[in-house]
């Protein structure tokens, strides 16, 4: 019988192209007087624009947003954020410059207004990450979560054919997990369902033609979803995987996710049934993993470890650390199941249909 607890997580969207122009007011609607923009040091030129935008509500920039929030760059943004006074953060950028703006918020309270500008999704979660050393912390807190998001596509026209399709792959990744999570529930699975269909329609037309400004709406409101979906339920095994593999071997974040979660997928394809035949309608395919496979085939992205450097021999340190801490998954996680998986995404084999 249906049973289920759902939480509905408070943020504002506005969506659509040129919905930017509503930066200034939607400021004000935050109550906030001087926000400080965030951005990685490349979208700098973006983030002036929107600094203009803001006029004599910007504290001013900050430019120095890295992958994976060093806490170096963190204690940096706070003491910059504190010294201009700022009672607000306006995040431009993807998961690592939002990120930024959480461990901002994480210490000060500051609210998020934010400008996301990939597929990553991290703008709907209340899920922050920081990284000190070699170890990367994560957690959630209500406060982080940004309160105000714009989403205008015209942002994403730069972000090149292969970022956005691996980008793209990294947001289904977020909705196949939701879709077997432990806390699944049938409101994130519609959004889950919907965002793997919005982004395997929009990611192809996107690679062909980076400008269509069409499509790259659709993807936009694909990863919208699919952010939901991570920030509202309890990702698995996949997620659990990159994050080791990522911070271990130091792997780009978007790409991992590519190439592993058709085989993550795969192995638990049997566990999952209902999630499998989901996955494989958003995406028009006979299964979910063979179809995920297809599509970053048809991406023209990297499909093997083997393609990111990664070392063979690294692949049984990696399969050791998988089954260190149980976490949740359908299908139980063994260490025989993930070298064998492990191995599957080093060679770039399509899953079995
Ligand atoms: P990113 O933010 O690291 O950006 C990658 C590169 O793309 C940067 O150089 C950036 O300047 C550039 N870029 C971004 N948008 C662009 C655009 N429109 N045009 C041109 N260049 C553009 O990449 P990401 O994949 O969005 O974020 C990855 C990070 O976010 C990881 O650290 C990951 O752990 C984190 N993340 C966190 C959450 C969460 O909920 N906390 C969710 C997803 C990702």
């Amino acid at each position: 019988m249906l049973a289920f607890t759902y939480e509905a997580l408070p943020s504002r969207v506005v969506f659509g192209p040129d919905s930017l122009d509503r930066l200034p007011d939607e400021v004000v609607r935050l109550g906030a007087e001087k926000a400080l923009v965030l951005c990685t040091p490349e979208q700098r030129p973006t983030a002036e624009d929107v600094a203009r935008r803001l006029g004599a509500r910007a504290a001013g920039i900050y430019d120095r947003a890295v992958m994976h929030v060093p806490i170096e760059t963190a204690r940096a943004a706070r003491e910059r954020a504190r010294d201009l006074g700022a009672d607000a953060c306006v995040a431009v950028g993807g998961g690592s410059t939002i990120g930024l703006g959480k461990a901002i918020a994480l210490e000060f309270g500051l609210p998020i207004l934010a400008v996301p500008t990939t597929y990553a999704g991290s703008e709907m979660t209340p899920i922050w990450g920081l990284t000190e050393g070699d170890l990367k912390r994560t957690g959630r807190d209500a406060k982080v979560l940004p309160r105000t998001v714009i989403y205008d596509a015209r942002l994403t026209l730069s972000l090149p054919p292969a970022l956005s399709a691996t980008s793209g792959m990294n947001a289904i990744a977020h909705a196949a997990e939701a879709l077997y999570s432990e806390n699944a529930n049938p409101i994130i699975s519609l959004m889950a369902e919907e965002g793997i269909r919005a982004l395997a329609e929009s990611l192809p037309r996107i690679v062909r033609e980076p400008q269509d400004l069409d499509a790259r709406a659709t993807a936009q409101y694909g990863c919208w979803l699919c952010g939901v979906c991570l920030g509202t339920v309890g990702m698995a095994l996949h997620h659990k995987l990159c994050h080791t593999l990522g911070g271990t071997l130091n792997l780009p974040h978007s790409e991992t996710h590519t190439i592993v979660l058709p085989h993550a997928v795969a192995y638990n394809q049997a566990a999952a049934p209902e999630a499998m035949a989901r996955i494989a309608r958003a995406l028009g395919t006979k299964t979910a993993a063979a179809g995920l496979f297809d599509l970053a085939t048809t991406l023209s992205v990297k499909t093997r470890l083997a393609d990111l450097d990664v070392n063979a021999r690294d692949l049984d340190r990696i399969a050791d650390l998988a089954v260190q801490n149980p976490y949740y998954n359908p299908r139980p996680v063994t260490r025989e199941g993930m070298r064998a998986l492990l191995n599957d995404a080093y060679e770039g084999r399509r899953p079995s249909t």
